[in-house]
């Protein structure tokens, strides 16, 4: 992008004085052009430096509101972070005012590095590094402000907020650091509190959430991320193991607005929890005899139990929300048929339940020994599970659904797993940890390999017919296509062939309904920062909105929903609060460096998870981890650096 000038992360690109059309562009920044509809950023400061867009900025001014911020949000746990900001805003806010001298430049200069080096949280190491570099760099602008002895131009519009990078990565949007720091005070019920701000369902994403922010934490930097997911598995763990009453809510059905929700997975869950929390009167309408969605029927006990996913859903019918089970919408119940029964607004999260095809000949077919993944994990749990024992299994696919898909007859006494995948390991999509875990099990992979037919006799699966593939050019998701190798046709001895590749939306839950857009695949079109769809009172969230992605995404967009409900049914705009617009400024930006030199001793290695043996394992669906100790979970708390930082953003027009 083109910049007037920038020092983010100490790349200096200084375009002042020189013609817009010659600027030297800054490839790295991904700061975006507006904040809002019609209101441009002009300039941007933060844990990493500034950015300015336009010379319509006074520098000491923006230095001085900055530090205002900072001097605000340091926490007091150290001196050099609380007092030395405040002497830092005294002295910025007398040179803006017009009383400053030479040597309180020096002194701010003298102090801003003190601070930077002394200082224990992040906050206090980055926020003066901005101000270095304004001294640094606009050293004029400061020599100016000290001369003329009359106030800066102060007629900028600002906005600002702390962010982390963990944080930021989240999309649930969890004060990460905080809920850590609870842990390390050995404070669980606060941490668990703090969680429950932006997620009810602790309990599964601290076992199968796949952590966004731990690949976003600085401690990677330095030897291995923390954990962050298995922490907020601890502190569920604690007040479910102690038995310890949960909350109460205290605005159960204070309103008199009937909400409705479809499906009681994740995003369902969520939205349930948080409009229940608000006041309304929320119904989880669910197909499924079991709660949970995917998490219940997809993901197998051994890493999600299924009494604590019912102790969670528990949790959010006890805030408020009524769960009617066995009750699919879209036939008998539909969606214009409970507005006529006073409804006023409704989430639709039925998730993505339909498995996509192969393309492989005979699939269709009906052999017996033919099974879809999403249905082979789901009937497990459901209805019946599938005799595997002495068989051999081949398992179509190489992400997530494949992983448990291969990982369950493992349990049931298959006599050997095999997955077939069109790539390499290295472009498997699955989690490397469940992929790990999988080949320790003794999972067996045949890469490059794309099925062809599914060879059968008198009606029943023999084996997998499979051509063997090669990496070409990299594909639309920059990951390289797999291209079949004429005449490499091989077959692969098989039982059962449980067919992992993917899956659609069923979209029934919209009959009778006009106006809801929909995707080339098949998913409902919403504003992805309102969740609000075409049809105003309709909103939306999970998988049938992003396509089969995760929990956390399911769970942020729920959030989302709830609060947009809230304001649809108040009358209010529907739209993003100022600090939400601001997250969005903060991530596109990226609040992490990988790059980071962090300056700290590598050594402090990870508290590993404790699991269940392998014999253990193989004959039973127990769960695999089996939780940190009050112990082991301070211990692995205490290694994180509190990376709290603060971002600015300086406007056209006030917001
Ligand atoms: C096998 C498998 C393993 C996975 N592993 C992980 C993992 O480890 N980590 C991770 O982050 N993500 C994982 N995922 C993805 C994750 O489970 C989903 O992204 C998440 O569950 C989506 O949540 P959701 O609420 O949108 O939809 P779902 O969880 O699918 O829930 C939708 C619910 O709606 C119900 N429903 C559907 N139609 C109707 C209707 N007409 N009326 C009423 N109810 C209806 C369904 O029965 C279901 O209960 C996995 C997915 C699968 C399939």
């Amino acid at each position: 992008m083109k910049v007037l000038f920038s020092s983010w992360n100490d790349e200096i690109i200084d375009n002042r004085g020189v013609d817009p059309a010659n600027w030297k562009d800054a490839p790295i920044l991904k700061l975006p052009a507006e904040f809002d509809k019609g209101n441009n950023i002009t300039a941007f400061m933060g844990w990493s430096g500034i950015i300015l867009l336009k010379d319509i900025i006074n520098i000491v001014d923006m230095c001085t509101r900055f530090i205002e911020k900072v001097q605000y949000e340091s926490c007091g746990k150290c001196y050099s972070g609380r007092i030395g900001t405040a002497v830092m805003q005294k002295l910025l806010r007398k040179i803006a005012s017009g009383e400053g001298e030479e040597k309180d430049l020096t002194q701010l200069s003298a102090l801003a590095d003190n601070i930077s080096n002394t200082s224990k949280c992040s906050i206090g190491q980055t926020s003066p590094i901005p101000i270095l570099h304004a001294l640094k760099y606009f050293r004029d602008d400061f020599v100016t402000a000290v001369k003329n002895k009359k106030p800066v131009s102060n007629s900028n519009r600002y906005e600002s907020k702390w962010t982390a990078p963990c944080y930021a990565a989240c999309p649930t949007g969890m004060d990460i650091p905080s809920y850590i720091e609870f842990i390390k005070e050995w404070r669980p019920l606060e941490s668990l509190k703090r969680i429950r701000e932006a997620s009810p369902m602790a309990a599964s994403l601290g076992r199968a959430c796949f952590h966004p922010c731990e690949n976003n934490c600085r401690r990677e930097n330095v030897e291995r991320a923390i954990s962050i997911c298995k922490l907020k598995r601890f502190a569920w763990d604690y007040e479910d193991l102690h038995s310890i009453s949960k909350p109460v809510n205290e605005n159960k059905h204070i309103k008199e607005d009937k909400v409705a929700v479809f499906g009681a997975g994740p995003a369902g869950l969520s939205a349930a929890y948080y409009l229940a929390m608000m006041g309304y009167r929320v119904t989880v309408f669910e197909s499924l005899p079991v709660p949970g969605g995917m998490v219940g029927v997809g993901i197998p006990q051994y890493r999600v139990p299924k009494e604590v996913l019912q102790r969670e859903a528990d949790f959010i019918r006890d805030m408020g929300a009524e769960i009617k089970y066995n009750t699919p919408v879209g036939k008998d119940i539909t969606i214009p048929k409970l507005k006529e029964q006073g409804y006023k607004a409704f989430f639709i999260s039925t998730g993505a339940h339909l498995s996509k095809k192969m393309g492989a000949e005979g699939e269709d077919a009906g052999y017996d020994g033919f099974v879809r993944g999403i249905d082979y994990l789901r009937d497990c749990v459901i209805t019946k599970c599938y005799e595997v024992r002495g068989k051999r299994i081949i398992v179509v696919g190489g992400g997530n659904v494949a992983m448990d898909c291969c990982r369950t007859p493992v349990r049931n006494g298959a006599k050997e797993v095999t997955v077939v995948y069109r790539r390499t390991k290295k472009e498997l999509p699955a989690d490397p940890h469940e992929v790990h875990e999988s080949e320790v099990e003794g999972v067996k992979y045949i890469f490059l390999a794309a099925p062809k037919r599914i060879v059968a006799e008198n009606g029943k699966v023999k084996g997998l017919e499979c051509l063997k593939m090669e990496l070409g050019e990299p594909d639309a998701s920059g990951r390289r296509k797999p291209v079949e190798v004429k005449g490499s046709e091989f077959i692969v001895p098989a039982d059962i062939i449980i067919q992992a590749i993917g899956q659609d939306c069923d979209l029934s839950i919209l009959n009778g309904v006009e106006g809801v857009k929909l995707t080339k695949w098949q998913t409902i079109v919403a504003d992805p920062d309102t969740m609000q769809t075409d049809v105003p009172y309709i909103f939306t969230g999970g998988d049938v909105f992003n396509g089969p992605l995760t929990i956390v995404d399911a769970a942020g967009n729920a959030r989302r929903a709830a609060e947009s409900i809230d304001q649809y049914l108040s009358n209010s705009p529907v739209s993003l609060s100022i600090d939400q617009k601001l997250d969005k400024v903060i991530k596109k930006l990226g609040a992490y460096n990988k790059d980071e030199k962090v300056g700290k001793k590598a050594g402090w290695e990870r508290v590993p998870m404790p699991t269940i043996e392998m014999d253990r394992r193989l004959g039973s669906f127990d769960e695999v981890e089996t939780g940190y100790t009050l112990q082991q979970a301070i211990e692995e708390a205490s290694r994180c650096m509190r990376c709290y930082q603060i971002g600015m953003v300086a406007l056209e027009k006030t917001v």
